[in-house]
């Protein structure tokens, strides 16, 4: 049994009005079951997929533990400057009407103006482990005084090969630390690391992972390859009127593009998403689709992982992703919270033998 309120939590008064103000009404699992242990200053490993509150599970009881020490700072590690700059919104939210302060160190964006908010000591700084270690190097940031760590989506850190850095890091924070692990799925090299790195973590493995959120209806859609367009206009034109937005999922930078400019042709409101485009146009695409500006982003992995827009209702998955596990998280995006979504697979016959190695995944 977990528990269905945030007081019994151990959350200050100060972090329960402003959960309130969140609309928060009962924790989530993984917030239920870290919440209390992060509070008590225990090392936590978790698997938490996206939209299980993860992201809040840390930075509440965070914004408590930091309060209390004028001194005290804490380094949060993603793998996508998308989901760091997320972060950086539940965190601002968490600290609000406090001393505290943020600082975002991803890559793409002005060095200068990342120093200048790091020589002001903010509380919290949230980067990706590029960018992060960039800094390390040219010894313009120090994390020895770090005494709290989070590792967001550590699976995927692994995945984009930033291992070494990793280890780097876990090398340069103070030994007496606490650390914070979360990942969507816990492979054996994300094992690995945590028992080399982590101090006796609890282990909180709240929510059913690998499998894909219940509340997403799941459909197929078998057809030939040279019919996916037309198939895809149609579909867009149908749930388009829904009002509610869509995200559709390719695989190349290239299709994005292409597919991008064919819809808008066709009088789609339509954004692209991939990490081809300069980063102020990623931000300002992000920042368009967020606010329901456009109803329609074509995207490719890059938008799989992390990305919590509420309102999107409908995923599309034009193309299938290249590793099965992206398939979970890219219908993730949809059914975010408790409500409801559903998302389309595209398959033809050339799609056969990958979306055959998605079901062996899902079943296992
Ligand atoms: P995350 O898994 O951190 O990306 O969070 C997913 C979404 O759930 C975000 O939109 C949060 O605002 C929302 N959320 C997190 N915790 C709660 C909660 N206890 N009650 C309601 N919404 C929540």
């Amino acid at each position: 049994m977990t528990n269905n309120t945030f007081f019994a939590l151990g959350l200050t008064s100060v972090r329960l009005k402003i959960i309130k103000k969140l609309n928060y009404t009962v924790p989530t699992q993984v917030q239920a079951e870290a919440i209390p242990s992060i509070l008590q200053g225990k090392d936590i490993m978790a698997a938490a997929p996206t939209g299980s509150g993860k992201t809040a599970a840390y930075a509440l009881p965070l914004a408590d533990l930091l309060s209390k020490k004028d001194t005290a700072r804490a380094l949060i590690i993603a793998p996508t400057r998308e989901l760091a700059q997320q972060i950086q919104t539940v965190i601002k939210e968490a600290i609000q009407d406090t001393f505290m302060q943020t600082a975002l160190i991803v890559g793409g964006k002005n060095m200068q103006g990342q120093l200048r908010k790091l020589k002001q000591k903010p509380q919290f700084v949230i980067a990706t482990p590029g960018r992060l270690n960039d800094h390390i190097k040219r010894k313009t940031f120090g994390i020895e005084d770090f005494g709290f760590v989070v590792w967001d989506e550590m699976d995927k850190m692994l995945e984009l090969g930033f291992r070494e850095q990793i280890e780097d890091i876990f090398n340069r924070l103070p030994i007496k630390k606490q650390s914070m692990m979360f990942s969507a799925t816990y492979p054996k090299r994300v094992l690995k690391l945590a028992e080399k790195y982590l101090n006796n973590p609890v282990k909180i493995f709240a929510e059913e992972v690998n499998k894909p959120n219940q509340n997403i209806t799941q459909k197929i859609i078998k057809i030939e390859g040279n019919e996916k367009l037309k198939k895809l206009t149609e579909l867009l034109q149908e749930q388009s009127k829904t009002g509610k937005q869509i995200l559709v999922f390719v695989k190349t930078q290239r299709a994005a593009n292409e597919i991008s400019i064919y819809l808008k042709r066709k009088g789609f409101s339509v954004i692209t998403m991939h990490g081809g485009l300069q980063q102020k146009i990623r931000d300002k695409n992000l920042l368009d689709f967020r606010q329901g500006l456009t109803q329609i982003m074509i995207a490719t992995d890059l938008a799989a992982r992390g990305l919590d827009i509420p309102a999107i209702y409908c995923v599309i998955n034009y193309e299938l992703p290249q590793n099965p596990e992206e398939y979970v998280h890219r219908i993730g995006r949809s059914g975010r919270y408790k409500n409801k979504g559903v998302s389309y697979t595209l398959i033809a016959r050339s799609d056969r033998a990958d979306w055959k190695k998605i079901k062996e995944f899902l079943n296992n």
